[in-house]
């Protein structure tokens, strides 16, 4: 949920939607028996999977159809990773309503209405670039300060506002995640009318509008108007209403400075009328008033809100407009790295980005853990995170045991974290489920409706069927084997180390190699240990004296009695004292050896993580 006033209170996290987590979770072990919350009575755990506990509370309020389930962005800085979380909880609580046989919408509302109040330090073209603010027509933000975003030219050139260029972007993350929903601007919703009897309640009520919020805001004083037009002349937005006509739906005004943060951005002085379309509601109404348009049922956001505009929302909806608020959740903010999100710092990554680097499903899972736990989204650690995912997956398909509640969690929780999207076309067809498998280079082979009770159904059988077949590469062996300077020898040594079965079928093996080129990407971007190219096609030049010469093979032989990473590394050391060879010349020749330069990753691991007989046949300079 945004937030855009300012002078809020609670107006803390607002355009990152972020802040400090005190805590993390070890990500590379399943979520702990904490994760799984009790209903109280008998201390037994109802609820594996935290969106069915919210499913239930959403259908106690015995809603009607569709039920609308509800998010929200304010369009300053950069849509990242942070902004899509409170897009993917609501989708997991879609998912489990829709599964329970309800047509659910999900919406998004860019409060694109609000104006801009500071200059946004980055921002993110369309292909999800970030960009420093002087790298654009900074000009076109720079002297619309005030002015609404979607008044305010695109400083990309390539949409009809800014505010139209954020919309994009978030509903491009939505869509990279197969998540359905419709990106509803604020704005539309005001000038299309939608909003007029609900500006015109909150006007003709503006005594009891201004007795309600005066609890929470000390600034309402008995000249305060619930309503901020835009200035005719200028366009900045307005506080000073000096005047409303309910019946005629306009508000007098006078354009006067408005604070904003520690600057004032000035007024013109202008004195003009403007009707409920050419103005907006304060935050504080304009949240209930979204409610009421458009029917929403439940809405995720963040502890800001929870003390802030929650409270007050709640007492507007009852006590101003009138109608039921929504089931709330109030999420966790995850940190980045250990950092806050952070525009402009530059602690920031966008769904672009991090599915660079892991496959779609990894990532919908991190927003299946737990929305109450404050955790990291850690990119050094990626491998982690995936680690974890791989585990919850052979869990599913139980191919792992672990407690009966991580069990239960990865049953209910699983399915939902896959896209018939991420899928390959070859795994579909060879399903007999669907009529019309596309080539489906775009992501979409097969058409599929969430709220289609049979696409559903197919989609399980799919899951559990030809799905179980998939193979996965561990995240680091992939790192390893993107190292190779031979595509041949990655195959060659992945069968060799037992992650590819001659039974596996053809889709299921070619699409485990893709999680090579997601983690070459990390390497590259972490600059990990894994960020070497092994000279693997050819042996590099490398001389070497006799006592080197013997040392390498003394240490061949270890490697081929079978030892592990570690014990290769004690022996590197052990093999250079026995030899008189200095330690460091030592590694500098297996470093030549493998990768052709004098520096690599931890030699001894890294050598465990390759195939023996290669490493084996490298050390005694056979190939
Ligand atoms: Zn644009
Ligand atoms: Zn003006």
């Amino acid at each position: 949920m945004s937030e855009s006033e300012p002078d809020d209170a609670g107006a803390t996290a607002s355009a990152d939607g972020t802040a400090d987590a005190d805590r993390t979770d070890a990500p590379s072990e399943t979520e702990s028996a904490d994760d799984t919350r009790t209903d109280g009575t008998d201390g037994e755990s109802r609820y594996a999977f935290w969106a069915d506990e919210v499913a239930d509370a959403v259908e106690a309020r015995d809603p009607e159809e569709p039920i609308v389930i509800k998010g929200g962005i304010s369009p300053s800085g950069v849509p990242h990773l942070g902004n899509v979380n409170e897009i993917m909880r609501g989708y997991f609580v879609a998912e489990v309503l829709r599964e329970r046989g309800w047509e659910v919408r999900q919406v998004f509302t860019t409060d694109d209405r609000d104006p801009l109040r500071k200059l946004p330090r980055k921002l993110a073209d369309l292909d999800g670039n970030i960009v420093d603010l002087g790298d654009v027509n900074a000009g076109a933000l720079g002297k619309n300060l005030g002015h609404a975003y979607t008044d305010i030219p695109d400083p990309f050139g390539c949409c009809d506002s800014y505010g139209e260029h954020f919309s994009t972007l978030i509903a491009e993350s939505a869509e990279l995640l197969d998540a359905p929903i419709d990106v509803v601007s604020t704005t539309e919703l005001y000038e299309s009318g939608r909003m007029d009897d609900v500006v015109e309640h909150v006007l003709r009520n503006r005594e009891q509008a201004r007795d309600v919020l005066s609890e929470y805001q000390d600034k309402v004083d008995e000249d305060y108007v619930p309503f901020n037009p835009f200035c005719s002349n200028c366009g900045k937005v307005t506080e000073t209403v000096t005047a409303v006509d309910v019946d005629d739906r306009t508000v007098e005004y006078r354009c006067t400075d408005i604070e904003a943060g520690n600057r004032t951005i000035e007024g013109c002085g202008h004195e003009g009328t403007a009707t409920f379309r050419e103005g907006k509601l304060p935050w504080r109404f304009e949240w209930p008033a979204q409610w009421q348009v458009l029917g929403v049922d439940f809405e995720p956001f963040g502890k800001d809100h929870a003390e802030g505009s929650w409270p007050s929302g709640v007492d507007i909806a009852e006590n101003v407009l009138g109608i039921e608020p929504p089931e709330p959740m109030v999420y966790e903010w995850f940190t980045l790295d250990g950092e806050p999100f952070s525009s402009s710092e530059g602690n920031i990554v966008l769904v672009h980005d991090v599915l660079e680097m892991l496959e779609p499903e990894v990532l919908r899972y991190f927003f299946a853990k737990d929305p109450n736990k404050a955790r990291d989204f850690s990119i050094e650690r990626l491998d982690q995170l995936v680690d974890e995912f791989d585990r919850v997956e052979r869990l599913y398909f139980g191919e792992e045991s672990g407690t009966d509640k991580e069990t239960r969690r990865a049953e209910r929780a699983y399915p939902f974290a896959l896209s018939l999207a991420d899928v390959p076309p070859e795994a579909l067809a060879a399903s007999d489920l669907f009529e019309e498998v596309a080539d489906g280079e775009d992501g979409h082979a097969v058409a599929f409706d969430h709220n289609d009770a049979r696409d559903r159904e197919r989609r399980r059988e799919f899951v559990d069927g030809e799905f179980a077949d998939r193979v996965r590469l561990p995240y680091t062996f992939a790192a390893v084997l993107g190292m190779f300077d031979d595509a041949e020898a990655r195959a060659e040594t992945a069968r060799k180390e037992g992650h590819v079965a001659d039974d596996d079928p053809a889709w299921a093996v070619e699409d485990a190699f893709g999680r090579v080129d997601l983690a070459s990407e990390w390497a590259d971007r972490t600059d990990n240990e894994y960020n070497y190219t092994v000279a693997r096609a050819e042996m590099p030049d490398v001389s070497v004296d006799e006592a080197t010469a013997a040392a390498l093979d003394d240490l061949a032989d270890f490697v081929a009695e079978g030892h592990d990473g570690e014990a290769i590394q004690g022996e590197i050391y052990e093999t250079a004292r026995r030899h008189d060879l200095e330690v460091g010349d030592f590694f500098a020749v297996g470093y030549q050896l493998f990768f052709g330069v004098e520096e690599g990753p931890q030699l001894g691991h890294f050598l465990g993580d390759l195939d023996r007989e290669f490493v084996v046949e490298r050390l005694r300079r056979e190939r």
